[in-house]
């Protein structure tokens, strides 16, 4: 018999063990949303990042809210029960302000899923002061907002820990200075210049997008017959450009963990912490090195600090960073961590920087499966992608992983490159042969050999990358290169190949290239459940797939995201473009 979804929220909850408590006093009702399920969502460090950030404030009282699951939805909608927190299964259209914390394209069409079922008008220009304000922050709208930009009341662009306080303090002072009569009343019961005041003078700070304060215009007379994106034109004193916010690491209370540990996790029982920010390396398919910037440590004394609090909850201890080997004292923190008889993990390693010491403590630990990211095949393609390793470089490495007594390799790899061919393919047949040759012969002596997967990408060129300008593959194209690639390895034993689906390539080349006009699609999909209706339902009434996603630009171009100020700048991006592209933009056409 199915659960009530209250007791379902009931029983997860006391799943848990919790560092942050929300303060049930608060003034300020703030739903923090994950527009995925519980799982997925509290296995993402940003969202106990920003859940601690709420609740640290004492005005505040930040409770939690998730994607239902498949057979919760049912559920949900049998009962007619609105979408609820799971603290204290309130509905969540009760909150003063629901903050989405959004970490991929693919859940934009949850976060219209989660509205509906919280029986809320999911566009902004349909909400009124009676309903919470709609927030969204996090990694993918801090590069693009605009394609979920129609959703949002205000847009957060930066790291949160730079972005909470002073949204807080702006919301309660806003609320503070012009409710009149009863101070108990929240934010939604006040009138609607309180909600228009305190949008307008958000917009004014840095790190805050207030979409409905910018007006698209677009080129009606594009030869391609689809209007062209040329420019957003802001609106009532709204800057025209929003700069991004940074975090300051400085103190343990700075260090981004783990604030509640569930079974239900990708990581069980281990502690995330993070120990470094940003990547230096530069590659130029990705977002990370050219918008987390500056690269940014924590100390040891910091990271333990951090570490300790779990104790004696957990032992384990998984360590964050998208560049761990970059830390100059990673080594001693590993160390240190198991001194204190913690037990330490790394889920994903930078093969350049690889080095026994950690590889040993992390093997130690008990961990038996490493990833890494050589993302191509061929020198020459890792190259033109700016990644400094070749592939003598990585067999070098391949060898100290399963001499460590690794037993799985993962292998992060991307199709789909510019002027990729068959050859820069089979280079990564080849790679994997030879990978698994010496998985072989390393690990022979134990008895027991792994896996060595790849790992399959196709190319989605980000905003805010030198590759942005950059054409994507058509997924029937993309869908042949896999089916080569898949051929070629079945012959392989021991090596497995996994692979983002074709359509997977389509929805995130619209959902992260795309500008506001692509709202409607993801609308239809929220709608119809299936992303192929959807677009042949937005393409008849003049929507256009290959205008946002496999069309080259050109650097002139004006782009959606041209008003963000998050890392890099436009020359520095072209200036690379052009380097990968041997100075002929043209070749990307
Ligand atoms: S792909 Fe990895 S190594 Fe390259 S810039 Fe991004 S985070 Fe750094």
């Amino acid at each position: 018999m199915p659960l009530d979804s209250a007791l379902y929220l009931r029983r997860r909850a006391r799943q848990e063990t919790r560092l942050v408590e929300p303060n049930q006093g608060g003034r300020l009702r703030v739903v923090l949303a994950y527009p995925n399920t519980y799982g997925v969502g509290m296995s993402n460090l940003g969202m106990h990042t920003i859940y601690r950030l709420f609740n640290d404030h004492p005005n505040v009282c930040c409770e939690r809210s998730f994607l239902p699951d498949n057979h919760e939805i049912e559920e949900y909608r049998r009962r007619g029960t609105p979408l609820m927190t799971v603290e204290s299964q309130r509905p969540v259209s009760d909150a003063d302000v629901i903050a989405f914390s959004a970490s991929f394209e693919n859940d934009y069409v949850n976060v219209v899923r989660m509205l509906t079922l919280a029986n809320l008008p999911t566009r902004a220009a349909h909400r009124d002061v009676t309903h919470p304000i709609i927030i969204m922050g996090g990694a993918t709208v801090s590069i693009n907002p605009e394609p979920v930009a129609p959703f949002l009341d205000l847009c957060c662009v930066g790291e949160g820990e730079g972005l909470v306080g002073p949204l807080i303090e702006s919301i309660l002072g806003e609320a503070d200075g012009k409710k009149t009569g009863d101070s108990s009343k929240s934010l939604t019961d006040g009138d609607l210049p309180t909600r228009a005041a305190l949008l307008r003078s958000l917009a004014t700070l840095p790190g805050f997008y207030v979409p409905s304060l910018y007006e698209p215009r677009y080129d009606q007379t594009s030869p391609s017959g689809y209007p062209t994106f040329t420019g957003l034109t802001p609106q009532d004193g709204a800057p025209p450009r929003v700069t991004k916010v940074r975090a300051v690491f400085e103190g343990p209370e700075t260090v981004a963990s783990t604030a509640i540990l569930t079974p239900e996790t990708e990581f069980g029982d281990r502690a995330m912490i993070e120990v470094a920010r940003g990547c230096t390396k530069g590659c130029r398919y990705c977002w990370v090195g050219y918008n987390i910037l500056p690269f940014r440590v924590h100390t040891v004394d910091d990271v333990l600090a951090a570490a300790e609090r779990w104790l004696p909850t957990t032992q384990r201890v998984g360590l964050v960073a998208t560049a761990l080997l970059d830390h100059p004292d990673i080594e001693a923190i590993a160390t240190s961590l198991r001194e204190r008889g913690l037990q330490v993990f790394s889920p994903s390693l930078i093969i350049s920087t690889l080095r026994e010491p950690l590889l040993r403590s992390v093997v130690e630990s008990g961990q038996r499966s490493i990833t890494i990211a050589p993302e191509a095949g061929s020198d020459r393609m890792r190259e033109l992608i700016m990644k400094k390793i070749t592939n003598a470089e990585i067999l070098e490495k391949t060898r100290m992983i399963f001499r460590a007594g690794v037993l799985n390799l993962k292998n992060y790899v991307i199709i789909g490159l510019p002027g990729e061919t068959e050859a820069d393919l089979q280079a990564l047949v080849n790679l994997c042969t030879a990978m698994r040759e010496i998985m072989i012969e390393e690990s022979r002596h134990r008895g027991r050999i792994g896996t060595i997967t790849l790992s399959v990408n196709c190319l989605i060129p980000k905003p805010a990358t030198p590759f942005q300008w950059a054409k994507q593959i058509r997924p029937s194209e993309y869908a042949s290169k896999l089916r080569w690639l898949r051929r070629r390895l079945a012959k392989v034993p021991n090596v497995a190949i996994e692979a983002m689906s074709p359509r997977s390539s389509e929805i995130q080349a619209l959902t992260s290239r795309g500008d506001r006009r692509v709202a409607d699609l993801i609308e239809l999909w929220a709608d119809t459940g299936s992303w192929r209706q959807a677009v042949r339902t937005w393409e008849e009434r003049g929507g256009s797939v290959d205008h946002f996603a496999f069309r080259a630009l050109q650097p002139s171009d004006p782009l959606p995201w041209d008003h963000l100020r998050t890392g890099a700048s436009s020359a520095a991006l072209g200036n690379q473009w052009r380097k990968a592209l041997g100075g002929n933009v043209n070749a990307a056409a």
